[in-house]
């Protein structure tokens, strides 16, 4: 898999700042962000956090491109919908060449290893023959595996960012949608640090786990003493 990032909204942090400074400014964002200094960025940032005030987070988006995907994770990736997605059609791009995506777990004992590359290589044969009979790739597509390698481009702005990572980083998720995400904040840690940084595990936020059972980073709620307005 390859995560790109491709485009960013210039100076994120500090238009995030400036977002949110308009609020209580007697004077516009074009003035404030000309006065701003990156310590007063951090600052805001910081405050807007940790009191929950996520919407100045929406007005900087990271648009990443995305490659060799499986379509088992892409599926999973798009029920994000607070984002806009471009992916290859399977219908207008012929898969005549076709890479996939094999889960570690198959690709580590040699009896799963062979038959699942078989198996999708049979798959495949027979994918490229319907085409040769003259059945259009929309409905040839029908027999490919979700291991199938798809790309995408991705934009999501930067509260949708926090939230997806939040439980897309989570060892509950799925290993390859995490790897994603951990590629993404990454991308995103490089050109802005401060939002790179907030890119978390839901539990690293709370300081314990809300699922029913813990990985044993944090325990679960109920194992955690909680002050009396939280329970
Ligand atoms: C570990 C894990 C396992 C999962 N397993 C399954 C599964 O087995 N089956 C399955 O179907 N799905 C599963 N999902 C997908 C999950 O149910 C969500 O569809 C997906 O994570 C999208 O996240 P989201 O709904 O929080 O928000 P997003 O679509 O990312 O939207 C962000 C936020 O915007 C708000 N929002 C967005 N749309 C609406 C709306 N229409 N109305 C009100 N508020 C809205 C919500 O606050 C939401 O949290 C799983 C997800 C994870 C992380």
């Amino acid at each position: 898999m390859q995560v790109a990032l491709i485009r960013y909204t210039p100076q994120p942090e500090e238009t995030v700042a400036a977002a949110a400074r308009l609020c209580y400014s007697k004077v516009g964002a074009m003035e404030i962000l000309e006065k701003m200094d990156p310590g007063q960025a951090d600052r805001l940032l910081s405050q807007l956090l940790s009191s929950g005030h996520l919407s100045p987070f929406e007005h900087v988006s990271f648009t990443f491109a995305i490659e060799g995907l499986s379509r088992a994770a892409s599926h999973q990736l798009v029920r994000h919908r607070m984002a806009s997605y471009s992916q290859q059609s399977q219908r207008y791009v012929s898969m005549k060449k076709l890479e996939w995506v094999t889960p570690s777990t198959i690709q580590r004992k040699p009896e799963t290893a062979a038959t699942f590359q078989a198996l999708v290589e049979e798959v495949h044969r027979f994918y490229c023959r319907m085409l040769e009979l003259g059945v259009p790739a929309e409905d040839a597509r029908y027999i490919l595996p979700n291991a199938a390698c798809t790309n995408l481009v991705m934009t999501m702005n930067a509260r949708e960012l926090i939230h997806v990572c939040s439980v897309r980083l989570c060892l509950h998720a799925q290993w390859e949608i995490r790897e994603l995400f951990t590629r993404v904040k990454s991308e995103v840690e490089v050109v802005a640090p401060r939002i790179g940084a907030e890119l978390l595990i839901k539990c690293d936020r709370l300081g314990y786990c809300d699922e029913k059972e813990s990985c044993g980073l944090y325990p679960t709620r109920e194992s955690t003493p909680q002050p009396a307005a939280a329970r």
